[in-house]
């Protein structure tokens, strides 16, 4: 027993002497885009609240309505007795929001991803994922105990490579938006190796839901890609839309063996029902108001120009089309910096100077890619955005990289 807690602090005493010690810090605020933090009012560009929806007035009055309806604890699993008329209609127009034929709830978007995958894949199949996807995603892989490829981030040749060595039934997943590098995924062509491959595409859109697409209905709205093409799409409540949990979308067969057989589905608490009438007034802003999504790409455009004139290392968190080069910016607009203890340093320094942007560092990210993951959201003012390059100007020149 002693012997196993001084393992523990060595563990430990290794993390922080790495720079990559992880610590919480406290918030006395709703997010927003200025919020209290240990004590301090700070301009907040880590959250992933991207359109401005987790404290909106119709959302929290859509929260406490349910609340008054359903009560708070939805009482059991969707299959016993926790199934309400609000998760069922939220269910029916995130259907109808991504052009689908159905859509089923989860109580997280972690739990979605290691339900759909390992309800569908076994071992004698076959599953191929981004090297960047995200962790939910390649745990769900691991889990399925099917043969399990990695390709290289984006590299479509890699995977059509391992594919053909393959048998079973195959299962290509990616990311849309990159969680931690704010770039997509090259579906159009992925859309084509799985037809080719006969295999089926599942794409998770945390990042792009929302945020991309005419109405927000992220990166296969704005690439145009419907069911036959990517069988299964998979979305998060709790970053754009604002709220919490996730769902997936897609054939009514795939659905219906989800709802059989996703363990993370059957063995949980459906989620409170309220979060699901809080949802449904949040689709109904996102889909609808569409200046948040402008508003988010002329800040994250903003930001782009300004820290290229400072030279800082941007991400190519960027997509083009065909009559666009410079189409769709991503929320997510990350500043490489490399060594852990620097990207630390820059943050709480930046913290110090009233901005807060979240220093990412391995395992989240490959090692040696620690960086500062900056994210804007529709409640921003472009003052802001100005005010967090003069930090970054200043701080990222009294904080010049090491070499070791
Ligand atoms: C946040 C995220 C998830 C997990 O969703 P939760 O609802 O927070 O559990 C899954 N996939 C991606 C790409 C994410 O960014």
């Amino acid at each position: 027993m002693s012997a196993w807690f001084s393992q523990l602090a060595a563990n430990l005493e290794a993390t922080a002497a790495q720079g990559l010690y992880r610590a919480r810090r406290v918030l006395a605020t709703p997010q927003g885009s200025v919020v209290q933090v240990d004590g301090n009012r700070v301009v907040n560009f880590c959250s992933n609240d991207y359109l401005g929806l987790a404290n909106h007035p119709d959302v929290v009055a859509a929260f406490q309505a349910g609340a008054n309806c359903y009560g708070v604890g939805s009482g059991s699993a969707h299959l016993i007795c926790g199934h309400s008329a609000a998760h069922h209609a939220l269910e029916e127009e995130l259907a109808a929001f991504t052009g689908r034929d159905r859509a089923l709830l989860f109580s997280t978007g972690y739990m979605a991803n290691v339900g759909i995958i390992t309800a569908l894949l076994g071992a004698k199949d076959a599953v191929f994922e981004d090297r960047l996807n995200h962790a939910s995603l390649l745990d769900g892989g691991l889990m399925s105990g099917a043969t399990f490829k990695r390709y290289a981030h984006g590299d479509v040749g890699h995977l059509q490579g391992q594919m053909a060595k393959a048998t079973g039934n195959k299962l290509i997943v990616t990311d849309g938006v990159f969680s931690m590098d704010g770039d997509f995924a090259p579906l159009p062509a992925l859309v084509a190796a799985a037809k080719a491959a006969d295999a089926w595409l599942m794409v998770d859109d945390a990042h792009g839901l929302g945020t991309i697409g005419n109405h927000g209905g992220g990166i296969l709205d704005y690439y145009g890609l419907n069911q036959d093409d990517v069988p299964m799409l998979m979305g998060t409540l709790g970053k754009g839309l604002g709220t919490s949990g996730a769902f997936v979308a897609g054939p009514a067969l795939i659905i219906e063996t989800l709802i059989q057989k996703a363990r993370t589905y059957i063995y949980t608490t459906a989620m409170p029902a309220a979060v699901a009438e809080a949802t449904r007034a949040s689709l109904k802003i996102a889909s609808t108001e569409s200046w948040r999504r402008d508003k988010l790409q002329a800040l994250a455009s903003h930001f782009r120009a300004g820290a290229g004139q400072l030279g800082l290392q941007l991400m190519p968190a960027i997509a083009a089309d065909k009559t666009n080069p410079e189409a769709v910016v991503s929320a997510i607009q990350p500043i490489l910096v490399g060594d852990s203890e620097r990207a630390v340093a820059i943050s709480n320094a930046l913290l110090k100077a009233g901005f807060w942007v979240s220093a990412i560092r391995p395992p989240t990210v490959p090692v040696g890619g620690a960086r500062l993951r900056v994210t804007f959201s529709a409640l921003h003012e472009t003052q802001q955005v100005d005010g967090l390059l003069d930090a970054l100007a200043t701080i990222m020149v009294n904080h010049p990289p090491t070499f070791k």
